[in-house]
């Protein structure tokens, strides 16, 4: 007995994970090393005290409801973030065990695990690096997720392309080039309604996903709007910049080709007939 507890000592202890428990007053009855690190409290100042005397008020009132259900016998796993002193964000997965014996819960053990490498490699995976804006691969995936939702409401999709861009790039350099499409993102994300559902899916080329739209006037109404601010901007002082739309709204039955066929083509007629325009289909 004594030789296991002496081996499950030692692996909280050289876990680089938070690993504690607390009394049912949610004052610590056991710290391991790496908590003591992160929190700069060593095992025999931490003793005693309460969660929130060591970790602050602010993380202690956000998870007390978390703190009361691991009390009353349920078993709690979570992920949530918050923002460090130096402004970057800290994501972490915690889990939170009641600690039963003689038929009373006596407190719970918890650990909570650094995820913040993870959270922000994905975050890169999915975010256009010269714009910001959700990337190729976030399109990809929301778009899927959408076409599967089977929900009863109505989405709509646009493609954007800015007109004569190469001309731009040619006349002003790529450097010029490069704020224009900084700017149209700029642009998109000033707009609360579509700000998240923005993309740059290529070179010159955005989309927004409209979830939950009303009808085809009001796709047309927001992509027609998008036009207009793009064409009225100061993009580049000495050219105005336009863009070229199509704009198609989901069908039942829709697999992810049919619906950017139809989105393409719009585009394409949207160019054929002059561009700076919104074309629908
Ligand atoms: P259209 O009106 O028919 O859309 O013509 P266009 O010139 O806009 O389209 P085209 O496809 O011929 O050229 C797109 C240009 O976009 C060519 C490419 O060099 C430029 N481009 C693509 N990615 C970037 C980028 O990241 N930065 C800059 N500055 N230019 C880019
Ligand atoms: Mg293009
Ligand atoms: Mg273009």
């Amino acid at each position: 007995m004594q030789n296991r507890i002496q081996t499950y000592k030692q692996l909280t202890d050289s876990a680089p994970i938070l690993c504690f428990s607390v009394d049912c007053d949610l004052r610590y009855t056991y710290v391991n090393p790496f908590f003591s690190k992160v929190h700069g409290v060593s095992l025999q100042e931490a003793l005693g005290k309460t969660i929130e005397q060591v970790i602050g008020q602010e993380g202690f009132l956000s998870n007390l409801p978390r703190y009361k259900k691991a009390l009353e016998g349920e078993t709690i796993e979570y992920e949530s973030f918050f923002t460090k002193r130096d402004g970057n964000p800290h994501y972490y997965r915690a889990v939170y065990t009641p600690i039963e014996y003689d038929g009373a819960i006596q407190g719970f053990t918890g650990i909570v695990i650094d995820i913040t490498a993870e959270k922000e490699l994905k975050r890169l995976s999915r975010t256009d690096p010269l714009t910001n804006l959700h990337n190729r691969r976030s399109f990809e995936s929301n778009l899927a997720h959408l076409l599967k939702s089977n929900s009863e409401s109505q989405h709509g999709l646009i493609f954007l392309d800015i007109d004569f861009f190469k001309a731009i790039n040619d006349q002003f350099g790529h450097s010029v080039g490069d704020r224009a499409l900084i700017s149209i993102g700029e642009l998109l994300k000033k707009n609360t309604q579509i700000r998240n559902n923005a993309y740059r899916i290529g070179g010159e080329e955005f989309a927004v996903i409209f979830p939950d739209i009303e009808d085809q006037n009001t796709l047309l109404e927001a992509a027609e709007h998008i036009r207009r601010t793009i064409e009225t901007s100061t993009i580049i002082p000495e050219r105005q910049l336009t863009a070229s739309i199509g704009a198609a709204l989901f069908k039942a039955g829709d697999e992810r080709h049919t619906l950017l066929k139809r989105v393409d083509i719009a585009l394409y007629q949207s160019k054929d007939s002059g561009r700076n325009q919104v074309c629908f289909i």
